[in-house]
């Protein structure tokens, strides 16, 4: 089979004095996104989502966040090494659907931001990038604003040898 989907999930709490990160940017908000990394629950999800499309593992089994080399590592770095692994299993990747759940800020605006960054990163047409964001509707702990959710699912295919 040619082609092959694969699905990613990350979460990160927020606290004050972190900048935000998610998709490859910085985004103005009082609190950020807390992790090893920049802790860019967006690209974690899509690194998820992609090598679990190539049963390559996940994240944390090629870049564990006990190891000092990824600490505060921008995850764009994560990212562009998830691509490479694909491709040297001889994957291309085809396209990504992302939903992210955060009650706030408006995420919207700065989707185009985010296809602008990451879809050279995976070596594909914006059009390819997927980016949508949800509120969490003041339920529970994303409701809360002490978190975000990341889903994501990515299609990738078998390289022409
Ligand atoms: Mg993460």
């Amino acid at each position: 089979m040619n082609m092959r989907i694969g699905f990613g999930f990350d979460t990160h709490r927020l606290v004050e004095g972190r900048p935000l990160v998610l998709g490859g940017i910085t985004i103005p908000h009082p609190t950020g996104l807390l992790g090893h990394s920049d802790a860019d629950a967006l690209l974690h999800a899509i690194c998820d989502a992609l090598l679990g499309a190539a049963n390559l593992r996940d994240i944390g089994f090629h870049f564990p966040d006990t190891d000092p080399r990824y600490k505060g590592i921008d995850s764009r770095k994560l990212l562009a090494g998830t691509v490479k692994l694909l491709h040297d299993k001889g994957y291309a990747v085809g396209n990504i659907d992302c939903t992210i759940v955060a009650e706030a800020p408006k995420l919207n605006p700065h989707v185009p931001a985010m296809q602008a960054v990451i879809a050279p990163l995976l070596q594909v047409d914006e059009d390819c990038v997927s980016i949508k964001a949800t509120r969490n509707e003041g339920m529970d702990a994303i409701g809360n604003q002490e978190g975000m959710k990341v889903y994501a699912v990515a299609l990738i295919y078998k390289r022409a040898q």
